[in-house]
């Protein structure tokens, strides 16, 4: 299904093994530094410091101990600075920490080489727009941004109440899944369901550190593929980088926007490429009608023949010779029928003449 490796780009190998159900342990006495940066980075948005730093030592990690963070954040930013945090600031910080923190069970997750396999509803959105209006998402992550293919990373859970349809792994069933993308020296993240984003990229940062030296950074940003045919949900998208945070606000993709069109026969919702068809909204989709291997026209795959041996045809007084796919039907003329083979046969011929 996938044109190119991700397992290439740098971020990615970080990442580890694909297809395999694997367990992140939560340490509680984990330093959750992308936590605290968050919050470092809250305080100094609302003007209490100047920099996006807490002193080093400050609450080295987040548990579920650390419910009173908003509390001895406060105390500190007064010590350091005589300034009293307001009653909202308190509750903001202590909604990003909550975001953070660690707790005992562990996290059951894989990375899945696909996105298809995981039908709409899996979340409790039946209506998911990837499968409808935004057909077109799924080719374009498939095919990525020119740094390596789209994958998944999808959440597993023993608990009855948290899990969804769908079984995996001997009855794990899923709960969860976020779409990654590599992109230059980055991995962008978006459209997270079962958990938020920061929660994916606290966790993603976990796993990538047990592969790597170097430091690495969360920070929320903005899709510019936002309103193409790749649909971002906005406020969840983030960019993962080394040695310092990603600055801008936004991350300019650029990927090549496919079109979703409609299928004339079987009027579901499907998507191509850019001139790879005509721009007209409808055609056939990939199951009701393919490209003439000769021709490269479109048409009916029931109205064509299939290609299930070599074959050579002669088309504008040229020989073509095609192994698979479909042909239109207009060459039947120069093909002979074996039943045995139950297929056609060109002058070559089959085991049976
Ligand atoms: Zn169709
Ligand atoms: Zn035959």
């Amino acid at each position: 299904m996938f044109k190119s490796k991700p397992e290439a780009h740098k971020f990615v190998a970080m990442l580890g093994e694909f297809e395999k159900l694997r367990s992140l342990r939560v340490d509680p006495t984990k330093y959750s530094r992308n936590g605290m940066n968050n919050v470092a980075s809250y305080l100094h948005e609302q003007g209490y410091i100047k920099e996006k730093q807490l002193p080093l030592g400050f609450m080295p990690f987040i548990d579920a101990k650390s419910g009173k963070i908003a509390t001895r954040v406060a105390k500190l930013i007064e010590a350091m600075t005589g300034k009293k945090l307001t009653v909202r600031n308190k509750e903001e910080i202590g909604n990003i920490a909550s975001r953070y923190v660690s707790r005992k069970e562990d996290v059951l997750y894989d990375l899945h080489n696909g996105v298809l396999d995981w039908p709409s509803g899996d979340f409790g959105n039946s209506g998911s727009c990837w499968r409808n209006s935004y057909r077109s998402s799924i080719p374009m992550l498939e095919d990525g941004s020119g740094y390596g293919a789209g994958f998944a990373i999808r959440l597993f859970s023993t608990d009855r109440a948290k899990r969804r349809q769908g079984s995996y792994y001997g009855g794990v069933r899923g709960y969860g899944r976020m779409w990654i993308l590599p992109w230059k020296n980055s991995l962008v993240v978006f459209n997270p369901y079962g958990q938020k984003i920061e929660w994916f990229t606290d966790r993603l940062i976990r796993i990538m550190s047990d592969n790597t030296d170097e430091k690495l950074y969360a920070e929320n940003v903005r899709m510019s593929n936002q309103d193409s045919g790749l649909y971002a949900n906005g406020g969840s998208s983030a960019i993962i980088t080394t040695g310092k945070p990603y600055k801008d606000r936004s991350v300019e993709t650029r990927m090549p926007r496919y079109l979703t069109k409609v299928c004339v026969k079987c009027r579901k919702k499907y998507a191509r490429k850019p001139g790879e068809e005509s721009s007209s909204s409808e055609g056939y989709c990939q199951d009701c009608g393919s490209k003439c291997a000769v021709t490269g026209k479109m048409n009916a795959k029931e109205n064509m023949i299939p290609v299930l041996r070599e074959i050579t045809v002669v088309h504008n007084d040229k020989s073509h010779t095609v192994a698979d796919g479909y042909i239109l039907s207009d060459f039947e003329e120069q093909l002979t029928y074996c039943v045995d083979c139950v297929s056609y046969k060109d002058s070559k011929g089959c085991e049976h003449d």
